[in-house]
């Protein structure tokens, strides 16, 4: 027998049974109605909210040949014509796989011929942001004057790549994304005349992944079903759809907000050998903390977050500081977007929720410069070594007004002090030392991301952990330029270790190079070399 996909089987055939978008349904049957018809529409809204479903119900109602209170009768053979897509009165276009002038063309050449067996000759045009710029003008001589028993329903997920000539002869109507509970109740309606059990937590995870997609939603449910017909369970979608649970990503976060590095660890390690794919993972996690930043900021809605997470969200409210979070999220979305291109994704993620631990305790960029003594430059690079560390560098603020206003206030700095004593404390010096290369690599890929040249020359040299000093040892081929680069950039390098381990340690830099190098080179070839080396660095 054949399997009809659920979207397939249960779309919509009238207006009553479109889900979601009842602003839209009115307009239209009152526009029946009135017999006030445009011919132009245009449909947009993202994929799966019904404009495809809604364009052909419209199409089905204008023609059929015993319409009942706005309603098509689903029984004429124009409206069989209709569902089983071979009616000859209505054309449907997929802008994607159509996209030329030659299509279009058609489309002028057959509007001059009235319809065959309705009223109406129904053009439906999917994807036509899809359509070449040529094709788009020969439309628009259409869309100007159109026979007028002609209508024609643009369909888009993109309106704005669409010609505001096209737009303008259009009557427009945006599709919003289906709510989880409309969904979640589509989906049980379904499963009721499938007659097959579920759990009704599946159910609301199977509408929040879906996003406000109904297509979407029944695809996972039809995969779901082909694989557990008896009973939809929690624990199968969870698994078939690899959903991270709220709780995992609160516990994250608790060890964040408490600096706890080495729980942090065990938990993202814990998260990657369960075998959650990464990009899942951070993905879930950036949604989580987007709508509990929505959650804190006062905005509620029904079914938005898990009574679980809200509470824990109330229960955190005073620990958790809206700046940090915001730089957390920003952070998270960072990650999420490089994470396709990272060779080792779990060590960057790691290091990634290490980076987050440290970012808290922040000084609000707006409370640093209150306190700005604008006459007082002699500490600003202090300062700025200071909002560096602390992530605090506002994009949007013009890097001159800062340097104009900065300069530094003693009790700030010593208070920095503070926060750096208390950290110290946390990581445990031990575990640095026996894991020394684990903390080294993630300094490297710290320092990557803020001076790739100071990171390359740090890749291959010798580096090990003596006492409190870290000796990077550059080994016995030239090295001058490495030399000098590191020598400059040393503060960068001390602060890299510091914002991964919390602790202060010195630098030593080894070279053999060192000391010979002035007598073994020729005057003019060091010459050449400190050019180089300046214009590189210039
Ligand atoms: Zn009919």
């Amino acid at each position: 027998m054949d399997y009809k996909v659920l979207s397939r089987k249960y779309r919509p055939q009238n207006f009553d049974t479109i889900i979601g978008q009842p602003h839209i349904v009115n307009t239209l049957l009152n526009s029946i109605t009135s017999n006030r018809l445009a011919h132009g529409y245009l449909f947009s809204g993202v994929r799966g909210v019904g404009k495809t479903t809604t364009a052909r119900v419209l199409a089905k109602t204008l023609n059929c040949l015993d319409v009942q209170e706005n309603q098509p009768c689903n029984k004429c053979q124009n409206c069989i014509n209709v569902t089983e897509s071979r009616s000859l009165d209505v054309i449907e276009l997929d802008g994607a796989s159509n996209r030329g002038i030659d299509e279009i063309r058609e489309i002028k050449e057959t509007v001059k011929y009235p319809p065959i067996s309705g009223k109406y000759k129904i053009y439906i045009i999917d994807e036509v942001h899809m359509l070449t710029k040529e094709a788009f003008n020969a439309l628009l001589k259409t869309l100007e004057e159109p026979p007028s028993n002609v209508v024609f329903i643009l369909a888009t997920t993109d309106s704005h790549k669409v010609p505001e000539t096209i737009l303008s002869r259009t009557l427009r109507f945006d599709f919003k994304k289906i709510t989880n509970s409309n969904i979640s109740k589509h989906i049980i309606n379904i499963l009721e005349k499938e007659n097959i059990n579920y759990e009704e937590l599946a159910i609301n995870m199977i509408a929040k992944k879906a996003d406000g997609s109904v297509r979407d939603a029944l695809s996972v449910l039809d995969r779901i079903i082909s694989y557990s017909r008896d009973l939809i369970s929690y624990d199968i979608v969870k698994d078939s759809l690899g959903i991270i649970e709220d709780d995992v990503y609160i516990n994250l976060l608790n060890s964040i907000i408490e600096s706890d590095q080495n729980s942090l660890i065990i938990k993202v390690k814990d998260v990657i050998d369960t075998g959650y794919s990464i990009e899942n993972f951070i993905g879930g996690f950036n949604t989580f903390l987007c709508n509990g930043m929505l959650y804190m900021s006062g905005y509620k809605k029904e079914e938005f977050l898990s009574e679980s997470v809200e509470k824990w969200f109330n229960s955190k409210k005073d620990l958790i500081n809206s700046t940090d979070f915001m730089r957390i999220i920003e952070e998270v979305q960072k990650f999420e977007i490089d994470s396709k291109n990272l060779l080792q994704p779990d060590i960057a993620l790691e290091s990634l929720f290490v980076k987050l631990s440290i970012m808290g305790n922040t000084v609000q960029i707006s409370d640093i410069l209150s306190n700005f003594d604008t006459n007082n430059f002699e500490n600003k690079s202090i300062i700025e070594t200071n909002i560096e560390n602390k992530q605090t560098i506002d994009e949007s603020h013009d890097d001159n007004k800062v340097k104009d206003k900065i300069a530094e206030d003693k009790k700030s700095s010593s208070d920095n002090d503070k926060i750096r004593t208390q950290k110290e404390s946390d990581l445990d010096f031990e575990d640095i030392k026996n894991r020394f290369n684990d903390y080294w690599q993630k300094i490297l890929n710290l320092i990557d991301e803020k001076d790739k040249r100071i990171s390359s020359s740090l890749y291959d040299q010798k580096v090990r952990l003596n006492n409190d000093t870290i000796e990077i040892d550059l080994g016995e081929t030239d090295n001058t330029y490495e030399q000098k680069m590191l020598d400059e950039n040393i503060d960068l390098i001390e602060n890299s270790i510091y914002q991964i381990i919390n602790h202060k340690l010195k630098i030593k830099i080894k070279s053999k190079m060192k000391e010979e190098e002035k007598e073994e080179n020729h005057p003019l070839l060091n010459e050449i070399k400190t050019k180089f080396t300046n214009t590189k660095n210039s």
